[in-house]
C-alpha cells in the first residue's frame, strides 16, 4: 500500500502497463482489422496507448466465444458453490491490484485518484463479493399444483449478455453489469466506452486470472456506432445491458426489435432536483452535501443533484453556504491527494458544459465559476459553477449538462417544488431536506424517482436497486432484483403417480 501521496501517485502512474488489445475467448488480441483508436488522458491531452478498436468481426468473434461456452456450460453449469468461489477470487485480485485499478480509470478519464482508490476500486471489489456470496443463497420456487403436479418455476441464465457501459464510472459501470450477469450464470461480452477502455480490459484479465473459464468474459473496446451497435443489433445475444445516455438508450430498444427482440436494459441520463426546506435544521451538513452531490466526480454523476430547489426564506444564506464549498473545491491535477476535483473527460464533453454554461450567463445568475481552465497550463478543467435564481424552463434547468454546474431555483411553497422537481423528462433520483417527518414521508411519496435520499443525495448500496423511471429508463442495476434482469423464469412440470 502507498502513502498516498502525489509523488508516489505520479510514480506509479509512469511505471504502469497497459492491456490494449481486445479479449476475446480468454486471450489478448488484436481486432480483425488491425486497427486501434488512442487512449488519451484528459488531465494532459497525452496519449496512454492505441486500444484495439473493435468493430462487428470482433464482436461476433466475442459473441460465439461466450455463446460456446454458454452452451457447454463450462460457466453456466458450473456448481454454484464454485462459481461463487471464483468470483470470490475476483474480488479479493480487485483489492489486491485496487491502487492499478484506481488509476487505470484516473489516467483515462480524469477522476481524483484518492476518489478512484476510495469509491470505486473497492466498490468494484464489494459488488463482484456481493453476487459472488448470492449464487448459493437465491432459492427457485414451487408452485402449489397439488399431488400429481410438481410444477418447479425456476430462474435460468438467459445466455450471452451484451453489456454497453459510460466512461464516467468505468470499473463500476462494468462491474454492476458484469457481477450480476456473471453470478446468474451467463456469458457476458461487455463493450466499454471508447473514452475509457483500460480497467475493463485490466479486469477481464484479472477474470480469468480469478479462473473464470475461457470465453465466459470478454470485452470489445471500440466505438458505438460499429462495436455498440453490432452488439445491439446481434442475433445471438440474449439481453443488452446499457447505461448512458437517453438517447442511445432509446437506439438499443430499436436495435432489439430490428434483430432478434432480445432483452434491452437502459439506465440512461438524469436531471435530479434537491429539495432544500427551511426547516432542515442542519443547513451546513445539507449545503456540504448539495455540493457533493453536483461537484463529486466533475459532475459527471447520472444521479447528480443538479437542480437546487431551496425555500425562498434562506434561499440567499444558503447560495452563500454553496459558494464558499464551491470555492474551496477548485479542479487540480487528478494525481494530487490535495485537489478536489479532477478532469473533464475529454475535449467535447468538456465544450459541451461551457456551452451551457456561456449561454447561462446571458439567460441566469453567475455566482461563482463560469471559466474552462487548464492545470499545469493542460487539461480539460472546469470550475465548480453556480447559477442562481434559474428560471424553471431554461436549458440549464432542463437538460442534462453532465458537469459541474448548479442551478438554483427558489421555491414558497412544499407544493411547488415538488412540481417542479417533478416537471422533467427525467426521473433518476431526489433528495429532500427536512427535519419534519411528516414532509420527508409526504414530499418523497411524491417524488417521482428511482432513488429519493432524504438528508443525503446519491444513498446507493450493492443492497438496494438503482435505476429510474421515465426517460432516466426502467433497467435496475444492483441488489438481488438485478438477477430478474439476466435470467428468464422457466417453469418445468412434472406428472407423477400421487
Ligand atoms: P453515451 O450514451 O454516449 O455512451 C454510452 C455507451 O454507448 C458508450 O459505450 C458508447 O460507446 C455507446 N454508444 C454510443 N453511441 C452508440 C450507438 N449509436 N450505438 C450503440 N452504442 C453506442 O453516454 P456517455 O456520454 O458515455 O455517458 C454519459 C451518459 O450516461 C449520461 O447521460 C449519464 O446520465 C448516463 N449515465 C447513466 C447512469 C445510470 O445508471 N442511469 C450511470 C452513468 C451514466
Ligand atoms: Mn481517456
Amino acid at each position: 500500500m502507498l502513502d498516498n501521496t502525489h509523488a508516489d501517485w505520479k510514480s506509479l502512474a509512469a511505471g504502469l502497463s497497459f492491456r490494449d488489445q481486445a479479449f476475446i475467448d480468454g486471450k489478448f488480441i488484436d481486432a480483425v482489422s488491425g486497427k486501434t483508436f488512442d487512449s488519451i488522458n484528459p488531465a494532459t491531452g497525452a496519449v496512454l496507448t492505441p486500444v484495439a478498436e473493435c468493430d462487428e468481426e470482433d464482436v461476433n468473434r466475442a459473441v460465439s466465444a461466450g455463446r460456446v461456452a454458454f452452451e457447454d456450460g463450462r460457466w453456466s453449469r458450473m456448481a454454484p458453490g464454485d462459481r461463487k468461489a471464483v468470483m470470490l477470487n475476483l474480488a479479493d485480485l480487485i483489492r489486491e491490484n485496487l491502487e492499478e485499478m484506481a488509476l487505470l480509470d484516473s489516467l483515462d478519464m480524469g477522476k481524483l485518484v484518492t476518489d478512484a482508490a476510495t469509491i470505486d476500486a473497492p466498490g468494484s471489489a464489494h459488488f463482484f463479493q456481493w453476487y459472488a456470496e448470492a449464487i448459493d443463497k437465491v432459492y427457485d420456487e414451487v408452485a402449489p399444483t397439488g399431488p400429481g403436479d410438481l410444477a418447479l418455476v425456476s430462474r435460468v441464465p438467459l445466455g450471452v449478455v451484451g453489456a454497453v457501459t459510460p466512461w464516467n464510472f468505468p470499473l463500476d459501470m462494468a462491474t454492476w453489469k458484469a457481477a450480476a450477469a456473471l453470478a446468474a450464470g451467463n456469458s457476458v461480452v461487455l463493450k466499454p466506452a471508447e473514452q475509457s477502455p483500460l480497467s475493463a480490459l485490466r479486469l477481464a484479465e484479472l477474470a480469468a486470472e480469478a479462473g473464470v473459464p475461457d470465453g465466459v468474459f470478454n470485452v470489445v473496446p471500440g466505438f458505438g456506432v460499429t462495436a455498440g451497435r453490432a452488439l445491439g443489433l446481434h442475433m445471438d445475444v440474449d439481453c443488452l445491458a446499457f447505461t448512458g445516455s437517453t438517447a442511445i438508450g432509446k437506439m438499443f430498444m430499436q436495435y432489439s426489435g430490428q434483430s432478434n427482440l432480445k432483452q434491452v436494459w437502459p439506465e440512461t441520463g438524469g436531471k435530479s432536483p434537491n429539495l432544500v426546506f427551511a426547516d432542515c435544521e442542519d443547513l451546513d451538513a445539507a449545503a456540504d452535501m448539495a455540493a457533493f452531490g453536483i461537484f463529486f466526480n466533475q459532475g459527471e454523476v447520472c444521479s447528480a443533484n443538479s437542480r437546487l430547489y431551496v425555500e425562498r426564506s434562506i434561499k440567499d444564506a444558503f447560495v452563500e453556504k454553496l459558494i464558499a464549498r464551491a470555492q474551496a473545491m477548485q479542479p487540480g491535477d487528478p494525481l494530487d491527494p490535495a485537489s478536489k476535483m479532477g478532469a473533464i473527460v475529454d475535449e467535447k464533453q468538456t465544450q459541451g458544459i461551457m456551452r451551457f454554461v456561456d449561454e447561462g450567463k446571458n439567460t441566469a445568475n453567475l455566482v461563482t465559476g463560469g471559466e474552462r481552465v487548464t492545470v499545469d497550463g493542460k487539461g480539460c478543467f472546469v470550475q465548480p459553477t453556480i447559477f442562481d435564481d434559474v428560471p424553471h424552463d431554461n436549458p440549464l434547468a432542463r437538460d442534462e449538462i453532465f458537469g459541474p454546474v448548479l442551478s438554483v431555483i427558489p421555491f414558497d411553497t412544499e407544493e411547488q417544488a415538488v412540481t417542479m422537481a417533478n416537471d422533467s423528462i427525467y426521473g433518476l433520483a431526489a433528495s429532500v431536506w427536512t427535519d419534519n417527518l411528516s414532509r420527508a414521508c409526504r414530499v418523497s411519496d411524491k417524488l417521482m424517482a428511482g432513488t429519493v435520499s432524504v438528508n443525503t443525495v446519491d444513498a446507493l448500496s450493492a443492497m438496494t436497486p438503482f435505476g429510474g423511471m421515465k426517460q432516466s429508463g426502467f433497467g435496475r442495476d444492483l441488489s438481488l432484483h438485478s438477477l430478474e434482469k439476466y435470467t428468464a423464469l422457466k417453469t418445468t412440470w412434472i406428472k407423477y403417480k400421487a
